[in-house]
């Protein structure tokens, strides 16, 4: 595939098609000085949230003050609840940047995401257990082996081993832990059901990305999930930190939780057009996570399915018929974005088949399936230069642009999305200019199983 953002032509396009498609993507461009508006906005936001609590975006600190120098060594146990699996990792840093592990991943069923928080937890619990018993790792001094959690949701933290879930995100519910020390609740569960771990450490997992990256290449500046949720971490300067005024310690850096997928909750300055407006109604959380619902995954081919019905009633598309798969929220997943994007046949036969089997449609024109792919582009394309915004704005916040910096990165839209990486490239070049190309934007795997390692470490 060759990256282009020219949109093809679409055959056979009738008049009042081609007017409704030309409306339509007026609602999702973002052209370069909306870029700038946005990044600004992005840039006092940030220190609004540094300066004090309570803030949309609320810039938490990790409490994690260290650098990895990328000579660390031990063995730690690593746990990572965030989106769609669980995995428990036991995790051997190597010294000289390298790592290797072990890791098992279990499934989080939808009635365990909206359950009791007290079971989601004893859940996990159970798992450490079996991951402890199928690999054979007990202590051999009888100690309680370490752990580091990296925990994907908002957390108001106060310690590296102690923070408070503000509200959960990408569909979890799960009751009686809004409030609560999230360490607290996944001790208790280990403690109840005799599993000897010591849970030393709690991050985010863009913080755990970051620390992995930065194990590996020293120049790291940012950590970024592009994923089911987003977020992006950062190495500030602990005296940039205004609200941590009681804070002391010898280092002078902190990584900060930006929490970023709630950037203008207030709606200043996104753009909204009427289907961001009614998959955020529709939503588990109204009103929430503004920034991530136009970004991240678990909502991209929401809003385009909500395209695709406004198309459909007005009978300008797939000649006025749904299926009962596209009436069903969140039922045109975001992967078939990612492959109709990358359907380079001349027929689209690949989009024709996601269509038409996976949704089960009646039978599309070539005409339909082209109109599908000009709309999958347009939310992909504004999804990255949203992206991009927020980088732009954590480098400029850091004068990091001369020097240049690498950004660790991990989550499905990046890794699997096509061009996401190429648009949000385009988009920095927009902004800073040819310096863009000094930034280096990287897969970042296993970030938040080795980073909670780290952080485990660091901790201990
Ligand atoms: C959560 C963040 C997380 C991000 C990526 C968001 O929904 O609020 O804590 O880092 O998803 O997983
Ligand atoms: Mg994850």
């Amino acid at each position: 595939l060759t990256f282009t953002d020219e949109f093809q032509e679409i055959n056979d396009c009738s008049e009042s098609q081609k007017s409704a498609i030309d409306e339509i993507a007026k609602g999702f461009e973002i052209n370069t000085e909306k870029l700038k508006e946005i990044i600004e906005s992005f840039r006092n936001e940030m220190n609004k949230g540094l300066a004090s609590h309570g803030q949309t975006v609320p810039m938490v600190p990790s409490y994690v003050t260290g650098i990895p120098t990328g000579k660390e060594t031990g063995t730690f146990l690593a746990l990572d609840l965030g989106g769609t699996n669980l995995r428990v990792c036991q995790v051997n840093l190597e010294g000289h940047g390298n790592v290797t592990l072990k890791q098992q991943k279990y499934k989080i069923s939808e009635p365990l995401k909206n359950g009791e928080a007290r079971q989601l937890f004893d859940y996990i619990a159970d798992c450490v257990d079996k991951f402890l018993v199928e690999f054979n790792i007990g202590s051999s001094t009888g100690e309680k082996l370490d752990l580091g959690f990296t925990f994907s949701f908002p957390v108001d933290q106060t310690a590296i081993d102690k923070g408070n879930l503000v509200s959960w995100t990408k569909g979890y519910t799960a009751s009686g832990a809004v409030g609560k020390d999230i360490v607290y609740l996944l001790q208790d569960s280990l403690n109840r059901k005799g599993v000897p771990v010591k849970v030393n450490a709690l991050v985010n997992d863009t913080v755990g990305t970051l620390l992995a990256h930065a194990y590996k290449y020293p120049n790291t500046l940012l950590g970024v999930i592009f994923g089911t949720g987003t977020n992006g971490a950062y190495f500030d300067k602990i005296s940039n930190i205004k609200k941590l005024r009681s804070f002391s310690s010898k280092a002078d850096h902190m990584i900060i939780n930006m929490e970023w997928g709630a950037f203008d909750n207030e709606r200043r300055v996104l753009p909204l057009n009427m289907f961001d407006n009614k998959v955020d109604r529709k939503s588990n959380n109204p009103r929430k996570q503004a920034f991530e619902k136009l970004i991240s995954g678990m909502y991209l081919g929401e809003i385009t399915r909500n395209v695709l019905l406004n198309l459909i009633d007005r009978t300008l598309l797939f000649n006025g018929y749904s299926s009962k798969d596209l009436n069903n929220q969140y039922f045109f997943e975001t992967e078939y974005m990612s492959n109709i994007e990358s359907d380079d046949t001349s027929t689209l036969e690949k989009t024709k088949r996601i269509l038409e089997e996976s949704l089960n449609l009646p039978s599309t024109t070539l005409t339909d399936r082209q109109i599908v792919k000009r709309i999958c582009q347009m939310v992909g394309l504004r999804a990255a230069r949203l992206s991009s915004a927020a980088l732009s704005a954590v480098i400029s916040h850091c004068n990091a642009i001369e020097s240049g910096c690498n950004v660790g990165i991990d989550g499905s839209l990046f890794v699997y999305y096509p061009f996401f990486k190429e648009r949000i490239k385009s988009a920095l070049r927009e902004f800073f200019g040819p310096s863009a190309d000094k930034i280096e934007l990287e897969v970042a795997p296993d970030g938040s199983g080795v980073g909670a390692a780290l952080a485990a470490m660091l901790s201990s």
